[in-house]
């Protein structure tokens, strides 16, 4: 007997899904509410579910022909970076899901199992994760801002644009002096002073005098 090639679930994940109080008769029915803890990157680069945050799950499990089809919803506080000023965000996200989970011995049956969008039942258990995942990274903006009209950083002080004053501005030396310290930091090595006075001529004659 060909050994299953599937990687085994691990009971003990926190959105491993025990269905066995499910029958297998089409058309049973089962509600289950659930607080979890957040598996790791459950989210993006800027905003996501921290670790072990509790994640609530509303689910309906209703048996089908193929499976056990399960839908509802999950909801999970976020945290995170404003991508604009950095600032620390924090919101709560709230999706809907939805997604069959098939019994194994249709496992050979390819029409079902090679879409991403169809799971399967391993010993009356279902794995949740990816469906969770999926759902919340999709949900989550891009670049989120921690108001819709952050004005974000001064692009040449670095300063938060909300805390300075309208007229905040830098004038053209200003401008020069931070490309040559972008410069330094990057490591170019235009350090010498006779450099930077020959890129500002004003400057020469008071370096050289
Ligand atoms: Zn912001
Ligand atoms: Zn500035």
């Amino acid at each position: 007997m060909p050994e299953s090639r599937k990687r085994r679930l691990d009971p003990r994940a926190p959105l491993v899904i025990d269905t066995r109080e499910l029958s297998r008769r089409a058309g049973s029915l089962r509600h289950a509410r659930l607080s979890v803890p957040a598996p790791p990157a459950l989210g993006t680069e800027f905003l996501g579910v921290p670790v072990g945050a509790p994640v609530e799950l509303d689910l309906r499990l209703e048996s089908v022909m193929e499976g056990i089809l399960v839908s509802g919803t999950a909801r999970a506080p976020l945290t995170g970076e404003c991508s604009r000023c950095l600032g620390a965000l924090r919101a709560t996200v709230d999706v809907e899901l939805q997604q069959l989970f098939v019994y194994p011995e249709l496992h050979s049956d390819a029409s079902l199992t090679e879409s991403d969008d169809i799971g399967e039942l391993d010993d009356d258990r279902l794995d949740l994760e990816p469906a969770v995942r999926d759902a919340v990274v999709l949900a989550l903006p891009l670049s989120p801002h921690c108001r819709e009209d952050c004005p974000g950083l001064c692009p040449i002080c670095g300063e938060l644009r909300a805390d300075l004053p309208a007229d905040h501005a830098h004038d053209a030396s200003d401008n020069r002096w931070a490309a040559l310290a972008a410069l330094r930091h990057n490591g170019t090595g235009l350090t010498r002073p006779e450099k930077i006075g020959r890129a500002d001529p004003a400057r020469t004659e008071d370096q050289e005098s």
